[in-house]
């Protein structure tokens, strides 16, 4: 059977085997199964940056009549614009376009539980999943403080799949790493995080690929 991430082991409750796949649901420690779920994204200050950057680009094309084309040099994109009716062969001025704002890259989700309102990260995408965990450097901190947004607006019950190679055995012949049986249970491929409804329905809040 798959292993539980070393992270998620005091709040699993309910495991089950499905082969590639593990599934089990969250349970606080103080026995309460209704959870909040936060999920990292952009602030409003940050969309309202990217917002201003889309419209100043767009702003540089709005004078051409005969229409743009768009190249990749494997390493950025060009932005030509056509200055007569023959497109392919005739003659065309690069546009240059100014690089966005950068943010932060790394994605965390963390759920809070609806009786003692403790809060627990159930992924970080710096520190969990196959990626994270053979990395050679750890990725540095990009951000103090992230901006969460919810993703419930009542508690719910909330049900985790992880995918990974069905044992050590079969990861270390894959991966051809010597890892434990700790670092091959963090190493996981993929996870997916569901709400559950009272009455059994399930959504899927989160879904994330790590390798
Ligand atoms: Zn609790």
């Amino acid at each position: 059977m798959i292993p539980i991430p070393t992270h998620l082991r005091e709040m699993a409750a309910e495991a089950e085997d499905l082969g590639e796949k593990l599934r089990f649901s969250l349970r606080c420690p103080c026995g309460e199964t209704l959870f909040s779920l936060e999920e990292s994204d952009l602030s409003p200050k940050e969309k309202a940056a990217e917002r201003a950057h889309e419209k100043a680009v767009k702003a540089l094309f709005s004078d051409c009549p005969y229409g743009l084309s768009l190249t990749y040099d494997g390493e950025n994109f060009h932005y030509w614009k056509h200055l007569s009716e023959a497109k392919e062969n005739g003659e065309k001025e690069e546009i240059p376009v100014p690089p966005g704002p950068q943010f932060t890259l790394h994605t965390v989700v963390r759920c809070r539980c609806s009786s003692c309102g403790r809060g627990s990260v159930l992924f970080d995408s710096r520190l969990h999943g196959y990626d994270a965990v053979t990395a050679e450097e750890p990725e540095a901190a990009q951000k103090d403080a992230l901006f969460f947004r919810q993703r419930t607006k009542n508690p719910v019950r909330l049900q985790i799949e992880i995918e990974n190679d069905p044992d050590l055995g079969s990861f270390r012949a894959n991966t051809d790493l010597d890892f434990d049986e700790e670092q091959y249970a963090d190493a996981f491929s993929w996870i997916t995080i569901r709400s559950v409804s009272p009455m059994g329905k399930k959504k899927v809040l989160f879904e994330y690929e790590t390798a």
